[in-house]
């Protein structure tokens, strides 16, 4: 899908460049399709780029000559006619760093058999996923949109009740409004009723939704090429006591692990935050995942909030607060809002529903 606010290439092109020289590297030969778009705007499926101090050259076959020339704005534009593998080594000069976390080993030692004397390949993966982290405004606008369509799809699907529902026609319908308003989810939703909550990752299916029950419910729609993401959970009825207890106990951890965000701190300290609170409430093996991660143009990107995370958070990360306490067999519970990291707390919360439980037909 075109990430229609790729619109600032020359920005986005200096500051990996920037890194690019930072890293003693000649050049950087970017070959993951998410992080070609990224930088070029290309959406084919066939794409790579070469950047250096000096070089902003975009490779592609003759299938996407056209559909290049229309979306690839500031680079060289290089169409390969013979085989491709063989005409992007003959690109790389000097010390050339290449994505290794997203190469094959097998094209990985293609790469080294094929390049000529004087190239020195060396594994550099993750350079443009750490600039992907820090959103500029263009993509913070986006990812604003789609958190504003998924909240208004959550009113109506609150508006037209749960209850008596199977969670894959609540499910079915959240979609059905995304493709509505032009836009996809940003992954299949999870709607997932009484027991079934107790499963993070549940599929919706043909379980009716009964009354007195506590319903996860965790969507996110893909507008413009970035991604959205939100949990609530509903309850129908009057849930029993330990239902309304570990909805107290995940939202106080939500809330105190939103508070102890800021850029410098360890992503792994926010998770804590939340961790402690669920264990001194007897619950700390009921929550069983990280605390959140990174959304952009993927709905899971760096940096991830978990307890063996080592990364710390930065200014303009975008990133998700989701903590759960899932007891198997009974129910489960999750609250997730996408914030925005600032200098001194969190700058911007871009979920804004209600977060006291609420209670749906
Ligand atoms: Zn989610
Ligand atoms: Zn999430």
């Amino acid at each position: 899908m075109s990430s229609g606010v790729a619109g600032s290439p020359g920005t986005r092109a200096d500051r990996l460049a920037a890194a690019v020289a930072e890293d003693a590297l000649d050049q950087l030969l970017v070959t993951e399709l998410q992080n070609v778009e990224y930088l070029t705007g290309f959406t084919g499926t066939n794409g790579a780029c070469i950047i250096g101090p000096e070089r902003r050259q975009f490779l592609t076959d003759f299938r996407y000559a056209e559909r290049a020339e229309e979306e690839v704005e500031g680079w060289d534009v290089k169409v390969i006619s013979g085989e491709w593998l063989g005409g992007l080594v003959d690109e790389l000069e000097g010390r050339v760093g290449f994505e290794d976390d997203h190469v094959s080993v097998r094209t990985a030692r293609q790469y080294a058999e094929r390049v000529g004397d004087g190239v020195e390949l060396v594994e550099a993966g993750g350079m443009v996923e750490r600039l992907r982290r820090v959103k500029d405004p263009l993509e913070i606008g986006a990812i604003n949109l789609a958190a504003v369509l998924t909240d208004r799809i959550y009113l109506e699907a609150i508006e037209r009740g749960m209850l008596g529902r199977t969670e894959a026609d609540v499910a079915d319908f959240a979609v059905a409004r995304m493709r509505e308003e032009g836009a996809e989810p940003s992954f299949p939703p999870i709607v997932a009723a009484g027991p079934n909550g107790a499963l993070p990752h549940a599929e919706p299916g043909d379980r009716v939704i009964g009354p007195d029950e506590l319903i996860v419910f965790d969507m996110g729609s893909k507008l413009d090429g970035y991604c959205s993401d939100c949990t609530r959970t509903f309850a129908t009825g009057s849930p029993d006591t330990e239902a309304r207890e570990i909805y107290a106990v995940t939202l106080e951890a939500q809330l105190a692990s939103l508070a102890a965000i800021k850029s410098g701190v360890d992503a792994a300290t926010v998770d804590q935050v939340a961790r402690d609170i669920i264990t001194a409430a007897g619950y700390g093996d009921r929550f069983g995942h990280g605390l959140g991660h990174g959304v952009g143009i993927e709905i899971h990107e760096a940096p991830r909030l978990g307890p063996r995370s080592e990364d710390v958070l930065l200014v303009g990360d975008i990133v998700t607060v989701e903590p759960g306490i899932y007891l198997p067999g009974k129910a489960g519970v999750r609250i997730e809002d996408m914030v925005e990291v600032g200098e001194a707390g969190v700058e911007r919360n871009f979920s804004t529903l209600d977060k006291q439980l609420t209670f749906v037909n």
